[in-house]
């Protein structure tokens, strides 16, 4: 199948190559590719030539940048010149082409027999640029020029400064050098001015020369751009009785830090040049750092900025101090010095690693047998088909979305900003469109809904107002993103926008009765019997974009009478047909709804994606066309909420020795426009609390409405927060009462009984509750015990590199609930299996369907045979083939639908076995001998069932429980995992390598949600961290070094399926082990920095939101480290 989009090829069609002869006199559409500067100048001195809409590029990965790319139609590429990509190598130094790769300069600068130190310190450093596959295309001119150009955080400018690097320009038939300090000075380049190559010196003739380069990202090597970077080139010369090491040339450049391009710090520089390097001369260079470091307004975490820039230069000048090398205490005996034991416990010097141990249950084969996931191989080879790769029908018309950037606002008319785009616009879908009989509702649940498109009134920043329907996906999204909307203000109150807004004006969402948490006890009595008390502290945590791989997509087609089918990337397609019926005003029977699977979803393609269905239905509905939606990531995260933010404020009694007696909490949830799933987040919250026994508790829930994006269930809604807000509440009566952690936990873990008190039903038997031996296991071990004797060593020799260890407990509540299954035996013996809602979004759910399947109809196949889960195929899933579907959530999909199978292949069975049985008479049966004698019989070989969980077994607790160990760089705020240790109770796990994936994989998406992914707005809630340019997911180099992962089997239990147990959400939880050890470390930062973070007393207890960022972790440590440190030496 080709699938190569229409759009490229015809852009391929469009682009010229000027040297044949083939010289255009005009700039139209398309790609030019000018094979001489000479070509080039005749080419931007053409009258049609605009700059605003031709793009030059060398790599065009600027386009990763800034976003624009979808606004240019025509291009110039640079790469034809020949001059451009040329290398020259002496010994003075190389000239590379603007041209040339980043990946080809790193060769050069490393070729040859002795690289110099310099060359190898750039090259080392431009490996830390973007990825490998970005180096690999992108040049070394176009990141100068868009360093030149202004605020572009470039490492390679940085660097290249530091080395004295020059540049050679051509502007018209001008030709000149510049140094690139120079370069930089100067005017912003525009389309005349061509840099053709860049002069590196080698520094080979200087002697004792030191060249060092830093940099500190959001991820260390994986696509982030430096929060700031710097690089260091000096020459020194030693005396040699005294041993004082003196500064003769000293080049600072400093770069990334919120300033305008990279700068040298000449000043600085004349300040050290001839200097002996000593504490107290340090201490007068960080201050004169300070007056030259200063970001412009508005940069985010400025001071945070300024505090790496002096870091910085202390890692590179404090070694040649020699009054600040110190003996360190508490030294392990069996090193000689302080550097060979730094060597041996060195972070950057731990190899990856990993191990998981499992259990295997033969019991039910093929059931818990880890085969490989139904379809891996299609979708490595790229061969699956997601709904944007089916071929596009005849007619086919494209729709993006133009939404309101403005969160409380009469739209009073759309237009749009003259350009090819436009003149593509067939029309533009909005409210009016909706047919008689068809309501205006786009999101909705039973909580709830919100409009599919604003009437006249936009309510929240992202409220779609139209749709923009164009004969491509690209000139739709183009012309979205240059509509004109034109807002007024009157008579309207100002929006609600937080929680503390929708507190003032009391704007709430109603929690129903029924999911009302459960208090207990008496909270005055508990606080009675307390011997200390914490008041009002305050626990923060910020929001989550769920990142699938495939944004939301749908491709509608209208069928005659009436009637449409929608192919929709959803977790819910009954939810999706149904809010399709309702907008056209047509039966839910006219509307087929086909899902066959998601490119991930995590909870953001249950509610929030209907919108997208809707409007792409109502746009073919009324067009007669087949239309196709496939959201850009940056619409994408603007219209799908993400996660709850939330605030909880507590106050804890407890006694001496660390047992909880009362808790009373006030819960603040921001659930944005609508209800959606708001109601249910307190009651996943304090469910998930609840792992501990707090005596007594009471609560104040308050689920707020405000004038954001509704915010929806994303991957473990609300119990990770309570998780969260529960260690944090456990640290806090630590830490006040100086006892270790763990301890604390361990004192309030429930017993049976408690546990009752809290979960009701759920709780079940006594021998079901694995928690306590699960923790122990981990904890209370002497390797646990070594493990934190070796943590304390590490941190008093180390003072800029602090350890922290810590084990944590999860308890998670997920419910079973009424599914549908079919399966049908076909003549030639294969099998086809429905699941109605189960959708296979990479949890697995299609593999143990196919496992469960082989597994009921073994009585009827049992030959010996390996192969017979084979002849098994699940189906996507189609609203009018199986109706009751539900959705695909909550952890127990797969368990669902697996049931369902059951009882389906139980009346297969049923029917099956008695011909069998006859047919045994003349010897052993094969399977397709047993279907054909079935099909000329006329058995039904179709069966199908509705499973309903039993009301009191429905629900029931899954546990686990983590051990995380992490090192944070007091000078950086970067923490490393060194290494996790996850213990899971996953039952008899039906398939333990499609369950491993997700526990590994809900860490590590935990992970970010504690660690990295900042979801955040503008002052009008309008999400502004909108790609992965500035949102940043944990990848590759952030994971543990070492990860562990171990299932436990737990015993048989009759009210399980299979005895298994949910995989999908309950582990993300685990991840708060990685956050509570941060606080360990961080704990021992400011203990040993205590008076630059405050008073000692205060050193211990502190508040640490989520996301922890690096900004945040080096705030928390104390951004004047290093002058308080150098203070200490005058
Ligand atoms: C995911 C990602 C991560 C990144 N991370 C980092 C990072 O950590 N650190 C860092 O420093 N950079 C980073 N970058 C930036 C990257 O290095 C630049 O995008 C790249 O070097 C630009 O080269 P290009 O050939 O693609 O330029 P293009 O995109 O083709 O061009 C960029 C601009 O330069 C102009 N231009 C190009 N060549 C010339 C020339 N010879 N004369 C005049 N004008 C010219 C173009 O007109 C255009 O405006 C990252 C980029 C991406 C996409």
């Amino acid at each position: 199948m080709c699938t190569f989009p229409e759009s490229l090829k015809s852009e391929i069609k469009l682009s010229v190559n000027i040297s044949n002869g083939n010289r255009p006199q005009t700039i139209e559409n398309g790609w030019f590719r000018p094979n001489s500067i000479k070509e080039y100048y005749e080419l931007v001195e053409l009258n049609s030539f605009n700059p605003n809409n031709v793009k030059i590029v060398a790599g065009n990965t600027s386009s990763g940048i800034y976003k624009d790319q979808d606004l240019y139609d025509r291009f110039i590429d640079l790469r034809g010149i020949p001059e451009l990509s040329m290398i020259r190598k002496n010994s003075d130094g190389v000239e590379i082409g603007s041209a040339v790769t980043i990946s080809k300069a790193i060769e050069v600068l490393r070729e040859g027999k002795a690289p110099t130190l310099v060359f190898n310190k750039i090259a080392d450093h431009m490996n830390e640029v973007a990825s490998s596959f970005v180096r690999n295309i992108a040049s070394v001119g176009g990141n100068l020029i868009l360093a030149q150009r202004g605020r572009f955080e470039s490492d390679i400018c940085t660097i290249l400064l530091a080395a004295n690097s020059i540049v050679c320009i051509q502007v018209g038939s001008k030709r000149s050098t510049y140094s690139l300090e120079e370069f930089l000075e100067m005017p912003p380049c525009d389309h005349r001015s061509l840099l053709l190559s860049i002069f590196i010196p080698s520094w080979a003739s200087s002697s004792n020369v030191l060249f060092e380069t830093y940099r500190a990202a959001p991820r260390p090597w994986g696509n982030a751009v430096s929060y700031a970077n710097s690089a260091f080139l000096a020459e020194t010369s030693t005396d040699q009785e005294t041993g004082d090491v003196t500064l003769e040339i000293v080049q600072l450049a400093f770069g990334a830090y919120g300033t305008e391009h990279a700068i040298r710090a000449r000043k600085l520089e004349e300040f050290l040049k001839g200097k002996i390097v000593t504490g107290p001369i340090l201490l007068e260079a960080t201050r004169l750092l300070k007056e030259i470091i200063v970001p412009t307004d508005g940069t985010a975490h400025a001071k945070y900025r300024v505090s790496l820039a002096i870091g910085f230069m202390f890692k590179f000048l404090s070694p040649l101090a020699k009054s600040l090398a110190q003996p360190r205490k508490c030294m392990p005996t069996e090193y000689n010095n302080v550097k060979s034991y730094m060597d041996s416990v060195d972070s950057h010097n731990i190899p990856i690693s990993s191990r998981q141990d499992i259990v295997f249950n033969s019991e039910f084969r093929p059931v818990g047998e880890p085969i490989k996931k139904s379809g891996a191989e299609l979708q490595a080879s790229g061969e699956a088909v997601y709904v944007d790769d089916i071929p596009a029908p005849k007619d086919c018309l494209y729709g993006a979305f133009i939404y309101s950037s403005k969160p409380l606002a009469h739209v009073k008319g759309i237009t749009f900003k003259p350009s090819l785009a436009s003149k593509k616009v067939a029309t533009v879908i909005s409210a009016k469109d909706i047919p008689k009989g068809g309501q205006n509702v786009g999101a909705g649940w039973i909580f709830g809904s919100e409009p599919l498109f604003a009437d006249s009134l936009a309510e929240w920043a992202g409220q779609p107002l139209g749709l923009v329907i164009a004969e491509t996906q690209r000139f739709a999204n183009m012309a979205a993103k240059q509509a004109v909307v034109e807002y007024a203000m009157d008579n309207l109150e100002p929006p609600i926008l937080s929680i503390e807004d929708a507190i003032e004006r009391k704007s709430f969402v109603e929690i129903p009765a029924f999911l009302y948490p459960k208090q207990v006890g008496n909270i005055s009595t508990g606080m009675a019997e307390a011997d200390h008390t914490i008041q009002s502290a305050e626990v923060k945590l910020g929001s989550q974009y769920h990142f699938y791989m495939e944004p939301v997509t749908a491709l509608a087609i209208p069928d005659e009478d009436n009637c449409i089918t929608v192919y929709a990337s959803s977790q819910w397609p009954e939810g999706t047909q149904s809010a399709i019926a309702k907008c056209l005003g047509i039966p839910f029977h006219n509307v087929r709804v086909i899902t066959r699977r998601l490119g991930g979803g995590f909870g953001g393609k249950a509610v929030r994606s209907l919108p997208v269905f809707v409007s792409c239905a109502l746009a073919a509905y009324k067009l007669r066309r087949p239309v196709r939606i496939y959201l850009d990531r940056q619409t994408d995260m603007i219209m799908v909420g993400g996660r709850h933010p939330t605030k909880a404020y507590y106050t804890v009694g407890f006694k001496s020795d660390g047992k909880i007696t009362a808790l009373h909490l006030d819960l603040r949830i921001n659930a944005g426009i609508a209800g959606d799933v708001g109601p249910l987040i307190p009651r996943a919250i304090i469910g998930a609390m609840n792992k501990y026994n707090w005596g007594n508790l009471s609560f104040d829930l308050k689920v707020c409405k405000t004038n954001n994006t509704s915010k929806s269930a994303m991957r473990a809604p609300g119990d990770v927060q309570g998780s969260f807000i529960a260690e944090a509440i456990i640290e806090h009566v630590a830490s006040v009462l100086s006892l270790p952690t763990n301890a604390v936990r361990r004192r309030n873990f429930h017993d049976h009984e408690s546990l009752r008190v809290f979960f009701g039903e759920s709780a079940g038997e006594a021998s079901t509750y694995t928690l306590p031996s699960l923790f122990d296991r981990l904890a209370l071990t002497p390797s646990y015990e070594d493990r934190v004797k070796m943590i304390k060593n590490f941190n008093s020799v180390s003072k800029w590199r602090k350890r922290g260890i810590s084990c944590v407990p999860i308890t998670y509540e997920v419910s079973t609930r009424p599914t549908p299954g079919r399966v049908s035996v076909l003549n030639d013996g294969s099998i086809v299996v429905e699941v109605g809602g189960g959708i296979e979004m990479g949890q697995g759910l299609w593999t143990k369907a196919i496992q469960m399947t082989a597994f009921c109809l073994k009585e009827l196949w049992d030959d010996g045979k390996e192969t017979f889960i084979e002849k098994v195929r699940v189906v996507q899933a189609d609203s009018l083939s199986m109706v009751q579907g539900g959705f695909s959530g909550g952890s127990t999909t797969s368990e669902n639908c697996c049931e369902a199978i059951r009882l389906a292949c139980n009346t297969l069975v049923e029917r099956l076995k008695p011909v069998k049985d006859k047919m045994e008479e003349n010897g052993v049966v094969p399977w397709e001998a047993l279907i054909g004698q079935a099909a000329a019989t006329n058995v039904n070989l179709s069966a199908s069932a509705l499973w309903i969980p039993e009301e009191s077994t429905s629900k029931y607790l899954n546990y686990g429980a983590a051990i995380s160990e992490v090192e944070i760089d007091v000078l950086t705020g970067a923490t490393t995992i060194l290494r996790s240790d996850l213990s899971y109770d996953c039952g008899k796990s039906l398939n333990p390598a499609t369950d491993l994936g997700q526990v590994e994989g809900a860490f590590i998406q935990g992970v970010g949600f504690l660690m990295y992914e900042e979801f955040l707005t503008n002052s009008d809630g309008l999400a502004v961290t909108n790609s992965t340019w500035n949102y940043k997911v944990p990848t590759v180099d952030t994971i543990p070094k070492e990860f562990n992962v171990e299932f436990i089997n737990s015993p048989h239990n009759k009210n399980r399926v299979l005895s298994s147990k949910a995989s999908g959400e309950p582990p993300l939880l685990l991840s708060a082990s990685v956050h509570c050890a941060m606080r360990e470390a961080i704990r021992e930062a400011r203990v040993e920095f205590c008076s630059s973070v405050a008073s000692e007393s205060t050193a211990l207890t502190f508040q640490m939101n989520v996301p922890t960022t690096m900004p945040m972790v080096k705030e928390l440590c104390g951004l004047n480290t290093v002058e308080n440190y150098l203070e200490s030496f005058i």
